[in-house]
């Protein structure tokens, strides 16, 4: 291919609506365009790596037992209505009607689509384990579609489901999927490491996410240095708090004293009062699935909201409003506590830290009042201890006992055992061995295909542009003539080599452009094309040609020599992803 026959658009200023440095590069480089926030057009170079990501994912998918198949992205209502889902996603769900006003449902995903399709086609055990796949567009109506291709309303997902016979049977599918994901991400070139994640609407009961390591990234991830326990901090558990919880009573009743204005933790900790954040118990009011509740925590802890609608099987959960927390509790937020005047309908949840706590003071539910001397088993009806907070720094890890960090960074995947959720909802059953009538136990997995690229490029960056891997980049050689008059040596040299190198499986693209030599290479770096190799006179005149590597020192080659040495160092560079994908 040839630079001035493709549509390589590349910007020399940072365009003023990225904001991060991947999102910038994927502008500047020419690889996308933006249509409207969340929605783009792939132009050549992007489409190719693109293309060159899902290569990799469908050859181990194959090699993983996978079956492509190609499900429709307009789904109808009703399969959302059976698996519950059309109400549970509803804030992502475009829908749309068609001339006879039905409603129809752009798919975010397609648990629905291909359980149905299993409950029509897998009837028995001897059909059973099947794991389909397909690589295809999805829509979802984000809150805040933003940094490019990272959350996007219409994106390209690698989505599988696995169906089996038995929990072991799921496992082994989940594991092989694991293990695929482990060896997909190596071989993009990408640092991606796996983590236990929460379910969340999706459901179900095992889950990893993949997880790239970047500042700009979306998520928490909880982490031991020991390599023993990583989670997303939605999940994450610890040994606790750093900082002891008061367990001693005093003995005496909780007793009522005049706080007026308080109404912070912190406040409360200031003078006069003195009393420290872990010796107090906020209480937090939300509304869980239409129902009012309580939510208890030691003032220094934060609530974690997927560990409250994991715990409590919620579909929905926010923060109740000032109004209806005085309508239902008579006190104001700031003075609450669930000690006294709490109606028996209003559920308590309190965080597992406060089991033993003692002496501890908290909000009087009155304005201006707090009470002191609350043992909390002992003085508050408690419905439910579960674990609620969210895990801090420096807190001690479950598994090895030293201390915990936490990094930004961005989910390029994600596992699920499934179970039964969804082939119990939409009929998937099979006849079993034993003649009974089963259902199938399921497992799905997601690639974001479009954010794995623009992870790549998040990863992959420096101050001239993207340094692609070899195994993703556009073109894995920029054949860039300096001087390019058609009978001229360069020229001629250039063309020799483009045939030669394409008849060897090469992807050359050749920078034939009418431009200053400076510029090609700017834009070259820009792009990232991983070997440059430049062609110029001033070599020839020694028979040599020079060889780039966007990140290694420049070499010279004999020009007879050059073809036989690019393919050396193309399919060097690629076997040290491959050898890795092992790892
Ligand atoms: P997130 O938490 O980032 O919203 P998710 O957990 O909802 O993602 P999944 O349903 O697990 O996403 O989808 C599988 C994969 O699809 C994700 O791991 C991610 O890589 C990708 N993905 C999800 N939403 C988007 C989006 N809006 N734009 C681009 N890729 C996305
Ligand atoms: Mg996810």
């Amino acid at each position: 291919m040839r630079w001035s026959q493709s549509f390589i658009p590349t910007l020399k200023e940072t365009p003023s609506d990225a904001e991060i440095i991947s999102h910038q590069l994927l502008l500047r480089a020419g690889l996308v365009r933006k249509l409207s926030g969340g929605l783009y057009t792939f132009l050549p170079m992007g489409l190719r790596a693109l293309r060159k990501i899902e290569r990799i994912i469908r050859e181990e998918m194959d090699r993983a037992g996978g079956i492509e198949v190609h499900m429709p992205a307009l789904q109808p209502s009703d399969i959302w209505q059976q698996s519950g889902r059309y109400e549970t996603a509803a804030d992502v769900l475009y829908k749309v009607r068609d001339r006879s006003r039905k409603e129809w449902v752009l798919g975010p995903t397609h648990e629905e689509v291909i359980t149905t399709l299993a409950a029509n086609e897998l009837n028995s055990y001897r059909q059973l384990p099947k794991n389909f796949y397909q690589i295809q567009t999805k829509f979802r109506d984000e809150v805040r579609p933003r940094f490019g291709l990272m959350r996007a309303k219409e994106f390209l997902m690698k989505d599988a489901y696995s169906f089996d016979a038995s929990d072991d049977g799921a496992m082994a599918s989940y594991r092989r999927m694991y293990d695929a994901y482990t060896r997909i991400f190596a071989r993009c070139g990408l640092k991606a490491f796996p983590v236990e994640a929460d379910t969340g609407v999706i459901g179900g009961n095992y889950s990893h996410e993949f997880m790239v390591p970047a500042e700009t990234g979306e998520n928490d991830v909880v982490y031991c240095e020991s390599g023993q326990y990583a989670a997303n901090i939605e999940k994450a558990v610890s040994r606790g708090s750093a900082v002891p919880t008061p367990s001693v009573s005093s003995g005496e009743a909780p007793e009522k004293f005049p706080t007026p204005g308080v109404v912070t933790i912190d406040a409360l900790a200031a003078a006069p009062y003195l009393v420290p954040a872990q010796h107090q118990i906020k209480t937090l009011v939300y509304v869980v699935d239409s129902q009012l509740v309580l939510i208890l925590l030691r003032g220094d802890d934060q609530l974690n909201e997927a560990k409250l609608m994991a715990r409590t099987g919620a579909v929905h959960a926010r923060p109740a409003t000032a109004d209806e927390i005085v309508a239902t509790l008579g006190a104001r937020p700031g003075s609450l506590g669930a000690v006294q005047q709490v109606p028996a309908t209003v559920k308590v949840y309190a965080d597992v830290t406060l089991r033993d706590a003692r002496g501890m003071t908290t909000g009087a539910n009155e304005d201006g009042f707090h009470l002191r001397h609350v043992d909390a088993a002992r003085d508050i009806r408690v419905t439910q201890w579960e674990d609620l907070r969210t895990v801090k720094v420096g807190e001690l890890c479950v598994a090895s006992g030293q201390p915990l960090k936490i990094r930004r960074a961005i989910e390029v995947g994600h596992v699920f055992k499934l179970g039964t959720k969804y082939s119990v909802k939409l009929g998937s059953t099979f006849l079993a061995e034993d003649g009974s009538r089963q259902p199938t136990v399921m497992g799905c997995y997601g690639i974001g295909v479009t954010r794995t690229l623009q992870a790549v490029i998040e990863q992959c960056n420096d101050k001239d542009g993207i340094y692609w891997p070899m195994s993703v980049a556009p073109y894995q050689v920029c054949l860039t003539v300096l001087d390019i008059a058609p009978a001229g040596r360069p020229m001629q040299t250039a063309e020799k080599l483009l045939a030669e190198l394409t008849a060897a499986g090469i992807e050359v693209l050749l920078d034939d452009r009418d431009d200053r030599p400076g510029v090609k290479f700017k834009d070259s770096e820009l792009v990232g094309f991983p070997l440059r190799v430049n062609v110029g006179e001033k070599g020839l005149v020694k028979g040599e040609v020079e060889l780039k590597p966007r990140k290694g020192v420049v070499r010279f080659v004999k020009v007879e020599d050059a073809v036989r040495e690019i393919v050396a160092h193309v399919q060097g560079e690629l076997a040290a992803l491959n050898a890795d994908k092992a790892s």
